[in-house]
């Protein structure tokens, strides 16, 4: 049995230079200690600098909307990628 890792790397990800994800710091930075947004992306989009600021890479997003939900202080502007782009879901 394929482990999840497994299954996700057969996604296809066609990535738009426009990217899908903004952050918006002032809040992230002043409002939100506990940047749920890391730790519910199951494609670790989000990740911490040394200065403890959040930044995303939204190459990999699964299009999920988990870290929107978990995003209390409403610090993410997200939309679905335009068409074309994004993930495209492999199942076999
Ligand atoms: Fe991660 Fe899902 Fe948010 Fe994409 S939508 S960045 S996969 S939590």
């Amino acid at each position: 049995m394929l482990k999840v890792e497994d299954k996700l790397g057969r996604n296809v990800y066609k990535v738009d230079k426009e990217g899908h994800i903004r952050i918006n710091q002032e809040i992230c930075r002043t409002k939100c200690a506990p940047k749920y947004c890391i730790f519910v992306c199951p494609a670790k989009v989000y990740s911490l600098d040394e200065k403890g600021d959040v930044h995303s890479n939204p190459d990999g997003c699964l299009e999920c909307g988990a870290c929107v939900i978990a995003c209390l202080e409403e610090a993410l502007d997200w939309h679905y990628p335009r068409a074309g782009f994004g993930v495209q879901y492999r199942l076999s």
